[in-house]
């Protein structure tokens, strides 16, 4: 490694860690920020509620509570304000679903929000615009319609009983899977990861369990 290269390197590095640090602060970063606020102009990093958007953002979390509908949300919300100031230029389902899952609208700070296993939550330095209550509720109806949904998309098949099944040969518990069969009907089963190591049956058929 070249000198040039090494330095390049370390600088990397330390701006890494610096941002880490700053955020473990409570602190923005220096992407956008979200629907509702400002930067702070006197204090680096810090967020200042935008008053004229934080009604619009309370009325998203309000419309979803009342509606248990992205789509329904986005399409009163896009009505009423798409296109009325740069940050509302597109209201898209995403987006809607984005902000109803943004904790800082709770005064928190994410690091590393999309990666799982790092992720941490600190307080931020700026303050909530959604109460709490309406934010956990909005998060519970989410995952509700997560469940619903992915109900509607394997025919309401559930594998409630994934875990539950032990093998009797083995002990292993038994997983919920799918496959389709050689005339493309879909087959649902608990079944082993591999093979049954004691000879137990591989698969027992989810219709008659
Ligand atoms: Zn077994």
């Amino acid at each position: 490694m070249v000198f040039g290269e090494f330095e390049r390197e370390m600088t990397a590095q330390r701006t890494a860690v610096n941002a880490y640090e700053r955020s473990k602060r409570g602190l923005a970063n220096g992407g956008l920020v979200p629907l509702g606020y400002r930067r702070d102009k006197e204090k680096k990093r810090y967020l200042i509620v935008y008053e004229k958007e934080a009604l619009i953002v309370k009325e998203i979390f309000n419309t979803y509570v009342k509606e248990k509908s992205i789509k329904k949300t986005m399409d009163i919300i896009k009505e009423k304000y798409e296109g009325i100031n740069s940050r509302l230029k597109r209201i898209t389902r995403s987006r809607i679903y984005s902000i109803l899952t943004n904790k800082a609208y709770i005064g928190i700070r994410e690091i590393y929000k999309k990666d799982r296993d790092r992720t941490e939550e600190v307080k931020a330095v700026w303050d909530g615009i959604v109460d709490e209550k309406i934010f956990m509720e909005v998060g519970e109806l989410l995952k509700l319609n997560r469940l619903r949904f992915h109900a509607a998309n394997t025919k309401c098949f559930n594998y409630v009983l994934s875990g539950l099944i032990r093998c009797e040969k083995c002990g292993e518990k038994l997983q919920g899977k799918s496959a389709y069969s050689s005339v493309k009907k879909k087959h649902y089963y608990y079944s082993h990861k591999n093979t049954c190591k004691n000879g137990g049956i591989n698969r027992i058929d989810a219709g008659t369990v």
